[in-house]
């Protein structure tokens, strides 16, 4: 019998398992990687061969994740054989064949730490411990078939000890591709401004002393460098602050297994599988009111905290020596670019954040920054997707062309969608800077080479100014293939329908900061009736002015006026939007507004919650992305009562917010706690999208199979909005549909992208 096995089942043990398996039911045969997965040959009785087959599925390793079993039909090419052996996998000629899955970046695994910690083991304390069930895959893997001569470890010969587990097939490390020991391979040194000052074992303890000392080293890991600093070290915290430039942002922290994170978080249990899960993400975690120490200081003003527990050897060897338990661990670069991933690249970067760089000579072939991810309910969602997941496949439920999607200029990030998979890029960073420019670039090469795939075509956000979509223009020109524009809240919906393998039409519901309309102003408060081939926007915000367009970005308190202006409320410097602005700027401001120049017409969401924020007093100036929303949540007083009212749509489709702006001026100048003005503000939200699902699935007579509603955009990683909205309108007897795979903000634009392009040009291969 010859089976093919499909799925992420390269990387992961699974020859191993095959072989034991086999072996145990007393079958001979062979197994073998290529390029489209497993191929496995069998010999025995009929009856012990339907066992095999039963026990391949449900017993394979817990790193598999196998999609199918099929007995291949034409059994030619059968060669009888005795015993049962593990060949060596094939060449290009079957990795240009076909897809497989290649597995992502895993923790270490427990029986590799345990060796790690034991004296009398040949790799204690050796940071490059690794086996089959652990370990750096995709960031190490150059292309298909994933083997050692395919990794970057292929510089580094086994020793003859390394080699006996390599081909043993009774070891834990039978044909572990990354395996390496003390005398074979890779070592940390630690640098500082003076060259190299220590290698191995002393180099990790340099670096622990720095540490302690309250100094910032860059940590070379899986998927590039980090910048590690005590995190209950004031001076440190905020020294690292002023050097990244980073203004009052969180960091998030690795924390050692043992620390106390009870204290400061309440942690479910959904949050502590997470915590612990092969992946290692940063889950973001709410800290526990009024829990004083490094929660604030790494995490000021917000009402979660980023935790992640050590995944790499490296990262379990520092905790284990430092006098602290806390520490910041936040990506090597500088602002929004990229990861740092090359070594010399990071000596001259992180040149003025870091005091010294503990780093080492295994290359990393693909930076891949740490997920973050949160719990709603039961449920973990993603906000950031990279180590540990990518680059894991989105099933889709069709079948088309090979797409490339481009994604949007923030949280950028790749999709390549190839037959049934959707194929997401690590987080790329923002673009705007030449750093992101080149990861992008060398990220879209990638999943190209991986999958052997050209696309058919590239899909870009229909903004004029992208950049993402200016290089997308570049490398359709290169492949000589066509652009797909998307228009940016569309891409977003049906990226939610995508993960659900819904076709609609669904009733879309994308509220975020910035996208491109086709009439040419900024939307993001869109009510919208979708298939992934045709959208139509049946009601959103009423667009305002808003002097200096995405200018006004960075200043809520500006929002605030241009809000306060289009409502006819009069500036009352009273307000501590209005007081936050100098009265020569204000002039500057009312002058722009009456003559309509330097100002770009926004229906944001983003900025909506942004002028609120800023005349509840909550915040006036933002040092990141949508810090005012976040902070405008984090306040929401869940025990206030009352709420605002948005008026119903107009004939055009069109929720004037000045009623609402109205009532929180009037609110704010009565005293109104902000807590207050949040809860009132976000109930109103939840009665606007309640309402306008009514009214359009009257309108649309949606059918009888019940309407279908997806919530998607940046605004929806705002908890308590999100779970607020689906509860109503599951009350109300909608199936709602969130983002579970991808993030809901621009880090998930690309998958819906892929989908509407495909859905456009239809057709197949
Ligand atoms: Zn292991
Ligand atoms: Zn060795
Ligand atoms: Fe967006």
């Amino acid at each position: 019998m010859r089976l093919r096995v499909t799925g992420v089942v390269q990387g992961v043990g699974f020859r191993p398992f095959v072989h034991r398996l086999a072996t145990s039911l007393d079958l001979h045969g062979t197994v073998r990687n290529d390029a489209a997965g497993v191929l496995i040959d069998v010999f025995g009785p009929a009856e012990v061969l339907d066992e095999f087959v039963r026990r391949v599925a449900i017993d394979a390793p817990p790193l598999a994740s196998v999609t199918g079993v099929a007995v291949v039909p034409d059994d030619s090419a059968l060669a009888v054989a005795d015993g049962f052996r593990i060949i060596a996998s094939d060449d290009a000629a079957t990795a240009a064949a076909a897809i497989t899955a290649l597995p992502p970046d895993v923790a270490v695994c427990d029986e590799c730490l345990a060796e790690m910690r034991d004296p009398a083991d040949r790799r204690y304390r050796y940071p490059f411990v690794t086996c089959t069930q652990c370990g750096p895959r995709f960031t190490i893997t150059r292309h298909l078939p994933y083997d050692r001569p395919t990794t970057t470890m292929a510089g580094f010969v086994l020793c003859p000890a390394c080699q006996a587990e390599y081909d043993d097939p009774t070891d834990r490390r039978y044909h572990a591709q990354p395996l390496a020991c003390p005398t074979c391979g890779p070592h940390l040194t630690l640098h500082t401004a003076d060259g190299v000052v220590a290698e191995r074992d002393d180099a990790l303890r340099g670096a622990q002393r720095l540490i302690d000392d309250g100094r910032i080293v860059a940590v070379k890991g899986i998927g590039g460098y980090h910048l590690v600093c005590d995190a209950t070290n004031a001076t440190a915290v905020a020294t690292l602050r002023a050097r990244k430039g980073r203004g009052a942002k969180p960091f998030a922290v690795l924390v050692a297994d043992r620390a106390p994170l009870a204290e400061v978080a309440a942690v479910s249990a959904t949050e502590q599988s997470a915590l612990v899960s092969p992946q290692r993400p940063i889950v973001l975690l709410r800290r526990t009111p009024g829990a004083a120490g490094w929660p604030e200081l790494v995490a000021p003003g917000a009402a979660d905290v980023g935790v992640m527990l050590p995944s790499s050897p490296v990262q379990h060897l520092l905790l284990d020596g430092l006098g602290t338990q806390v520490v910041v661990c936040t990506s090597g670069n500088v602002a929004d670019e990229p990861i740092v991933t090359d070594d010399g690249d990071a000596l001259r970067r992180l040149r003025e954040i870091a005091d010294a760089w503990l780093t080492n000579d295994r290359p990393i072939h693909s930076a891949c920054d740490d997920s973050i991810v949160r719990a709603r309910g039961p449920m973990m969602v993603p906000l950031r997707r990279a180590r540990g997941f990518t680059p894991l496949p989105v099933p889709l439920a069709s079948d088309g062309r090979a797409v490339l999607a481009m994604g949007g200029d923030l949280k950028g990030s790749l999709c390549l969608a190839v037959g049934r998979q959707a194929f997401m890029s690590q987080h790329l960073g923002d673009h705007g800077q030449l750093a992101t420019y080149r990861a992008a670039r060398q990220a879209a090469r990638q999943l190209v080479d991986l999958l052997c795939t050209t696309p058919a075509a590239v899909a870009i956000d229909a903004h004029p100014g992208y950049l993402s979509a200016r290089l997308g223009r570049e490398l359709a020109g290169e492949w000589g293939v066509p652009v797909v524009e998307v228009q940016h809240h569309h891409a977003h919906v049906v990226s939610v329908m995508a993960e659900h393998g819904v076709h609609g039409p669904v009733i879309g519901v994308a509220f975020d900061g910035t996208g491109y309309g086709p009439d040419g102003t900024i939307w993001g408060g869109e009510i919208m009736l979708a298939t992934a081939a045709s959208v139509t926007r049946v009601a959103h915000l009423k667009a305002i002015p808003l002097p200096g367009g995405d200018a006004a970005i960075e200043h809520p308190a500006r929002t605030a006026l241009a809000h306060l202006w289009a409502a006819g409320v009069e500036w009352d410097p009273h307000l501590a939007a209005v007081a936050a602005v100098a009265p020569a700027d204000r002039q500057v401001l009312r002058t722009q507004l009456e003559r309509g120049v330097h100002t770009v017409a926004t229906s944001s969401m983003g900025r909506l919650f942004d002028a609120v924020a800023a005349l509840a007093g909550v915040r006036q100036r933002v040092d990141y992305e949508a810090q005012a929303a976040i902070e405008l949540e984090a306040v929401l007083d869940p025990l206030a009562t009352g709420a605002y009212t948005f008026p119903l749509a107009d004939a055009a489709g069109a929720v004037d917010c000045a009623p609402v702006i109205r009532a929180v001026a009037a609110d704010a100048l009565a005293g109104t706690p902000a807590g207050t003005i949040s809860a009132r503000f976000h109930s109103a939200l939840v009665s606007h999208v309640v309402h306008q699902v009514r009214t359009s699935a009257c309108d649309t007579s949606a059918g009888t199979g019940g309407t279908v509603v997806v919530l998607s955009g940046g605004v929806f990683q705002n908890a308590w909005l999100a779970d607020a909205c689906e509860a109503v309108l599951v009350r109300e007897g909608c199936t709602v549909l969130t983002h579970r795979l991808v993030p809901t903000n621009d880090g998930g634009l690309a998958l819906g992208q892929a989908v509407i392009a495909r859905a456009l040009l239809g057709g197949n291969g």
